[in-house]
C-alpha cells in the first residue's frame, strides 16, 4: 500500500500526522509530507490501518492510498 498527498487539496491540519506520526511529517514551513523514506513506496504492513485511518480522517480528502 501506498500514501501520498494531493498537495493542491492539503489544508496543512496536522491531523494524518497526529494519528499517524511514523509515516506523516510537518514541515517547519507548514506543509505535510509523507515522510521520504516511505514516498513511492508501499509502507509497512503495521502501519497500514493507521494510515487508512488518517486517509479516512483528513478533512480535505488529500491523502491517496494505492493498494
Ligand atoms: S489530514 Fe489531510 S488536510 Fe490535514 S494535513 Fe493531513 S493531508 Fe493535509
Amino acid at each position: 500500500m501506498k500514501v501520498s498527498i494531493d498537495h493542491s487539496k492539503c489544508v496543512s491540519c496536522g491531523s494524518c500526522v497526529a494519528i499517524c506520526p511514523e509515516v506523516f511529517e510537518m514541515k517547519e514551513d507548514g506543509t505535510v509530507n509523507v515522510k521520504d523514506e516511505f514516498k513511492e513506496k508501499n509502507i509497512p504492513k503495521e502501519l497500514e490501518s493507521k494510515a487508512r485511518e488518517a486517509h479516512d480522517m483528513c478533512p480535505a480528502t488529500a491523502i491517496v492510498i494505492v493498494e
